[in-house]
Order: structure tokens, then sequence, then C-alpha cells
């Protein structure tokens, strides 16, 4: 008998092991249930309605079944479903970010991570204030407002008074016309309390990667720390939601466990956040293991093909679709550009993962925390992704006009994006081309936002965008939004 129990609060029950196991099992033995698999497909498929387009996703069964099958034209059809799906709730707005490493001090084992703490390689750092102040500075200086902060687990050098200290510091600077508008936090699993702190510090998302649903495995790969502790680890995310955050985004390293066991532990735990807090994740993060100081590679042997990732980003797009996908340095250039049709809404640019990386003038690895693949600047990542015909967006309106949790997922749902996000895109492009870009990027960017703007729907928005683009081009005036 399956303890599988969506709504407890308990890791154990609301991702079932056995339920997983079934699940596996039922994917395999309908993997080429044409009949089946076209009725899914058909289900996921947006719908028009009078309140506007909605979709009704897929459960963790359904969308494992379509993950086990290896049907090409089928596997084809996910994708141009994903890609739909993605246009209706997206557009072509891509969100823009950068990690901002803090601290590699860490007194966990994980045997996949670099900053374990047997690891006598590693330079340990962590940034003084002055030096969060520096780092800011180059990160605006690119054209940055939203980062994701970083740091290992270390109660005594990286407490959470420390952290909160970070958020102020960073919130704090405003140099030349920038400033960093919205700081998402990915740190070890905490107490209610502390997440209350984090809210209360004004962080947006508070993100934390699963690593893996398999309990085994994640014993076996945190063998020492607090990480160790599996239900602590899982069940973070309610205890976050408990103390206020109501935007959280779930991930898992990819290669560590087996993926179509990841996969179903990814949507049952989207499920339960539903389930329990009345809406589910606000992003999910696909990162895959690299290669990295003092890390065995031999002993992690799950590693994923980029064909099986991409099927797995399709996957998740069409299962769970008014949550963002955001896919991070890790990947190439050409897999990134190919994830972006496939359902991604938030990318990392010009990132470094070593803590102090951004003041240096060359990349440097003596305390960075994986390869990173894509090493280009943000100005090429920005342009590249204008000639593919997407916007780069700088947005941090929805949070900091209230909108987190279920209320963004309601402007998702209504359709209201293309009055709302879709400007407000083009108004921080704007900004980003006046202050950052290069005289290239400038060209192909002005000639998009002028397109652009022509398919905001209502007058009046477009009206009061155009104004407003014309204000940033000739003013200083900035961070307009919706
Ligand atoms: N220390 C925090 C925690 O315990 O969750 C999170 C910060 S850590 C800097 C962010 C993430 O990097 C981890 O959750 C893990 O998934 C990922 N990571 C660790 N080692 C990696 C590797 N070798 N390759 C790719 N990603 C890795």
């Amino acid at each position: 008998m399956s303890n599988y129990n969506p709504k407890s609060l308990k890791a154990e029950e609301f991702i079932s092991d056995a339920e997983i196991l079934e699940t596996l099992k039922y994917a395999e033995e309908n993997k080429n249930n044409i009949e089946l698999i076209d009725a899914l497909l058909e289900k996921a498929r947006p719908k028009k309605t009078e309140q506007g387009v909605t979709c009704a996703g897929l459960t963790h069964r359904e969308a494992s079944v379509l993950l086990a099958c290896e049907i090409p034209e089928k596997i084809k059809e996910m994708y141009a479903l994903a890609a739909e799906i993605k246009q209706a709730f997206y557009g072509n707005r891509i969100v823009m970010f950068a990690p901002l490493y803090l601290s590699n001090y860490c007194v966990n084992g994980c045997t996949y991570c670099p900053y374990h703490y047997q690891n006598k390689n590693i330079c340990r750092k962590k940034l003084t204030q002055e030096e969060v102040k520096a780092e800011v500075i180059a990160l605006q200086d690119m054209g940055h407002k939203r980062l994701a902060i970083e740091a290992g687990e270390d109660p005594v050098n990286n407490p959470i008074e420390y952290i909160l200290e970070c958020i102020k510091t960073i919130y704090s600077i405003h140099h030349k016309n920038g400033d960093i508008r919205r700081v998402n936090v990915n740190i070890a699993a905490t107490t209610v309390e502390n997440y209350r702190k984090l809210k209360d510090a004004g962080i947006g998302t508070y993100i934390l990667f699963q690593e893996t649903y398999h309990k085994e495995s994640y014993e076996k790969l945190h063998p020492t720390g607090p990480k160790h502790n599996y239900a602590y680890h899982t069940e973070a995310m309610d205890r976050a939601m408990e103390g206020g955050i109501d935007d959280v985004g779930l991930g898992v390293l990819f290669g560590l466990e087996l993926y179509k066991y990841e996969f179903a532990g990814l949507l049952m735990h989207a499920e339960h956040l539903e389930a329990v807090h009345g809406v589910g994740p606000h992003t999910i993060s696909v990162p895959r293991l690299k290669k990295a100081d003092d890390i065995d590679p031999t002993k992690f042997d799950n590693g994923i093909s980029d064909e099986i990732f991409e099927k797995i980003i399709a996957l998740i797009r069409i299962a769970v679709p008014y949550t963002g996908m955001i896919i991070s340095t890790r990947e190439s250039e050409a897999v990134r550009g190919r994830a972006l049709n496939l359902g991604i809404s938030q990318i990392s640019g010009a990132s470094r993962t070593s803590v102090g990386g951004y003041t240096e003038e060359e990349r440097p690895h003596d305390s960075e925390q994986f390869d990173v693949s894509d090493q280009r600047t943000l100005d090429e990542v920005v342009r590249w992704l204008m000639e593919l015909d997407h916007i780069p967006s700088f947005c941090t309106a929805c949070y900091r006009e209230g909108r987190t949790g279920d209320r963004f997922m309601q402007l998702c749902k209504t359709g209201q994006i293309l009055n709302c996000c879709h400007p407000n895109a083009l108004m921080t492009l704007t900004e980003y081309l006046i202050d950052y870009a290069s005289e290239e990027t400038k060209k192909v960017g002005f000639a998009l936002i002028e397109r652009e703007l022509a398919k905001i729907p209502k007058e009046k928005v477009r009206q009061i965008a155009t104004d407003n683009i014309e204000q940033i081009k000739a003013s200083n005036r900035r961070d307009f939004r919706f």
C-alpha cells in the first residue's frame, strides 16, 4: 500500500517512493499507448475561455508517460506543444539575472559539490560588506537588476545575520543609473523564523534545489552535515511558505540519480505545494552536474544527454504551464538556444561562480563552484537573444507591486501578460540599451522595441509605454513599471 499523500507535510508522504515507482511502472507500460498519449497532449493544450487562455497542465503520472514515450513524431508534438504553451503564457520575453556568490565556507559533505568541507584545494572566501558593494557595482555596470545570492552552509561563517546584512547592502547601492531591484536567495534549508527574516529583508524567490528526490541516494550524496537530513531539506519549502515567502523555486541536480525518478519527484513536489498552499512553485531550475574541483566524476554515472535534457524541459513546461523555468550558464550557448524555445523563461548572463569573481579582470578558478559553459558577456547574451527574436527583460515589477504567489499566477492565467509584463520588459530593456549596451546591441534592440510596442493590445497602455521609453531615452528617469 502506497503512503502517498500530496497534502501531507511529511516528506516521505508527499514524495512517496512507492508512488514514484508505481508511476514509473505505469509510464513504462503506457509509453506506446498512442491513444493515451494523444489524449494527454490534447488535455495539456492551451484553451481559450472567457477569462483568457487557460492550460490544464499534467499530473506527475501523466507527464511521466510522455517522458517514457520514445516515438519520434510524438516527441516532436511535445516540443511543438511546449513552444505553444510558452508563447501563450510568457510570450517571447526572457528574464535576465546573475548569481552572486557570497561565501564558499561550508560544513556539509556533499560528494558532488566542491564546497564540501573536506576540500582542501579550494580557496575559502567570504565577501566583506565592502567587497559585496564592489561586486554589486560591477554587476550594475553590466546592466543587471536581478540577482540570485548563493552561499555554502556554515552557521559560524555565514549565519543568517550575515546573509541579511548582505541583502541590505545590495539593495542600498545605487551606482550611476544602476540598482538591484530583486534579490533571490539560494541558501541551505533553514527555520521558519529565518525564512520570516528573509521575507522581511525583501527577498524575491527563495530557491532551494532538492538535488535528488531519492531518499537513499540523497543520504549517500550528503553523508555528513546538516544537509544530510532528507526530511528537513525536502520540507524546507513548506517552512519558507509558513514564514511568509510565497515565491519558491524548485530544482533537481540532474546527473545524480535516474532522471525519470527525479522528474516524477519534482512534479509531485509542485503538486504538494499547490495542494497545501494553493500555489505551485514560482520557478523550476534545471541544473546539470558539472565538472568541479575535488569531485570524482566517475562516481556519478546518471548524466543525461542533451536530447533527454531538452525533453525534460519541454515536459516541465507542459506539466506546470504557469511556473517560470530557469537555465544557467552551466549550459552552452547551443543548449540554451534550443531550451529557450521549449519553455525556459529566465536565464543568467555573464555569470561568475567564484566568490568575488565579478571584480576580477580574468575569470578566477580558485574559489569557483563549477565550470561555466556559456562565458559570453551580458551584452553578447542580450544581443544574441534579440537576434533570435526574444525580448531580454530586466523587469522586477511583479514582486515590487505585490504580485507574488497566486496573484502572479492570476496575471498569467488571465492573459494580462501582454498588457503588463510585455511593456515592462520593453521599458527595462530600453534602460539597459541606453545605460549599458554597445552600439551594435542598441541598433538591434531599438528595432525590436519598435516592433514589439505595436503588439501591446490596449491602446492606453501602448501610449504610456511609448512615452516612458522616450523619457528613458531623453533623461535619467528610470524604473517605470505597470
Ligand atoms: N548551499 C546551498 C544549499 O545547500 O542548497 C545552495 C547554494 S549552492 C551554491 C547551489 C547549487 O549548486 C546546489 O544546490 C547544487 O545543486 C549546485 N551544485 C553543486 N555542485 C555542483 C556541480 N558540481 N555542478 C553543478 N551544480 C552544482
